[in-house]
């Protein structure tokens, strides 16, 4: 325990300890490319990468990336755009995955579950969606498991569900919506993610919830390797990773007007105070 907060609370700038709360670290574009990414991270004071699944087939890699790389956590769910609309196989493996490995040091939670509402779907896609968020909730209950949680064009629905659920809290991934949605979702237990979005000027409602709302309710992530900050390009060779979440919080220090290391000791120690499992990281101090 005395091990984190030494080092969150008491080691210069320089020495920063971040934490990525969102990258698909088991991305094809990272597949043989994932240790110089990890150590990259390391080195650059992202200490600890959340690595969530978003379907079936990636629950055994993210699983395996989570046992090979000590800062990397993983947490199991099924993506709202990759259901099955066929069956209910997916939730019942996801079910028993989660049985299997609820006390294993790395699995941190159920995720990335939620609502995709961008584009314009039939009722039916609407149903099962809603459908599967449900039995994820409460597999989530049941096991008393954090979320990360997908919300767009989404909010108040997602809001409506949780409020009907004695929820564990969580992460309100990428979060898009109002100030007052924000909110509402703070006053049930869970925290905000900001990352790539808030570097664009042009988004000016997310870096005006990411400025203003209380600090100990906001979390840093890179979705990486998708949602690029502005700084990088759309070339086909450059692609987001973990160690931008350096960079994201300059700028948010910036937004915020204080300093790079208060926003690294707040945001690191929110997702620990979230997510006791992270306390293993007793390991970085010896
Ligand atoms: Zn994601």
């Amino acid at each position: 325990m005395l091990g984190i907060w030494k080092l969150i609370f008491y080691l210069e700038p320089h020495q920063m300890f971040l934490i990525d709360t969102h990258c698909h670290l088991d991305d094809v574009i990272f597949r043989s490319v994932s240790s110089r990414i990890y150590q990259r991270a390391q080195s650059s004071g992202v200490k600890v990468i959340i690595a969530p699944s978003t379907n079936i087939n990636n629950f055994d890699i993210i699983k395996n990336l989570a046992h090979n790389y000590e800062g990397v956590f993983y947490s199991l769910g099924i993506h709202p755009l990759s259901i099955n609309l066929n069956s209910h196989s997916d939730l019942n493996l996801l079910y028993k995955t989660i049985s299997n490995v609820i006390s294993d040091k790395k699995f941190i939670g159920v995720g990335e579950i939620g609502l995709d509402f961008r584009k314009i779907y039939d009722d039916a896609n609407i149903y099962f969606q809603k459908e599967y968020f449900v039995k994820q909730l409460l597999i989530a209950e049941e096991f008393s498991l954090p979320l990360i949680i997908h919300s767009v064009k989404s909010q108040d629905i997602v809001l409506s569900l949780l409020k009907k659920r004695h929820n564990s809290g969580g992460i309100i991934h990428s979060f898009s919506g109002s100030y007052q949605q924000a909110i509402s979702f703070i006053n049930l237990g869970f925290l905000l993610g900001f990352g790539g979005s808030i570097t664009y000027k042009r988004n000016t409602k997310v870096r005006h919830n990411a400025s203003s709302l209380p600090l100990d309710s906001i979390v840093l992530e890179t979705d990486s390797p998708y949602m690029l900050p502005s700084w990088l390009t759309n070339d086909k060779d450059i692609f987001n990773t973990p160690c931008e979440i350096v960079d994201i919080a300059l700028v948010l220090s910036r937004l915020r007007n204080c300093s790079i290391g208060e926003i690294a000791s707040s945001t690191t120690k929110n997702v620990v105070n979230l997510i006791p499992k992270l306390n293993y990281l007793n390991y970085i101090d010896k």
